[in-house]
């Protein structure tokens, strides 16, 4: 089997857009409104959507004189960890997507980079690529479960907000507590 062999979309695939019946003229509109299971791996380091939750996915497809323009959000829930005090954040997600999809030897198909502009198998359009794109730039690399969360005391890990105001650790240098055992001796 070739190694690069370019995958067959599958239509059934909750994330593969089938654009069937929608007329292949300019202006012509199809709405896509629909709830599907999110894919894994959605999502940055310390958030992302789970496996398998509820992916809204809104969206309007239009055809344009080279292709496809898929336009709309999806929306789903977020669960991650706090960058600063590690606690569990909830939360949710929405995206906004906006990507043409050229028709299979359009002239935007031989001109373009497949990076540039997204392009279509036959009727469908793998929608994936562009709402994982979405998702990275939207979530934040550095997540926290409040903006001012205080984060963790470094010394005893307790957060700080159920550290009294005048919490401290007293610092006894290894130096100096040698050395006051020396005085106690000499006394
Ligand atoms: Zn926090
Ligand atoms: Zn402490």
């Amino acid at each position: 089997m070739p190694k690069h062999s370019p995958s067959q979309l599958d239509p059934r695939s909750p994330l593969v857009l089938d654009t069937r019946d929608l007329p292949r003229r300019p202006g012509a509109l199809r709405t896509v409104k629909r709830v599907v299971p999110a894919p894994a791996d959605l999502g940055v380091e310390l958030i992302g959507v789970p496996e398998g939750a509820d992916l809204d996915l809104d969206l309007r497809l239009e055809s344009v004189s080279e292709g496809v323009l898929v336009s709309g959000t999806v929306s789903g829930p977020v669960k991650g960890e706090c960058g600063r005090c590690l606690r569990e954040i909830d939360d949710s997600v929405v995206v906004n997507i906006q990507e043409l999809y050229a028709y299979q030897n359009s002239t935007t198909d031989t001109t373009t980079d497949e990076d540039e502009v997204g392009r279509m198998q036959d009727d469908l359009i793998d929608l994936e690529p562009a709402l994982r794109d979405a998702v990275v730039l939207t979530l934040p690399t550095n997540p926290l479960c409040r903006e001012d969360c205080p984060g963790l005391c470094p010394e005893c890990g307790v957060h700080w907000d159920d550290l009294p105001a005048d919490h401290s650790h007293q610092q006894i240098d290894p130096r100096w507590a040698g050395l006051s055992q020396l005085t106690r001796t000499e006394e």
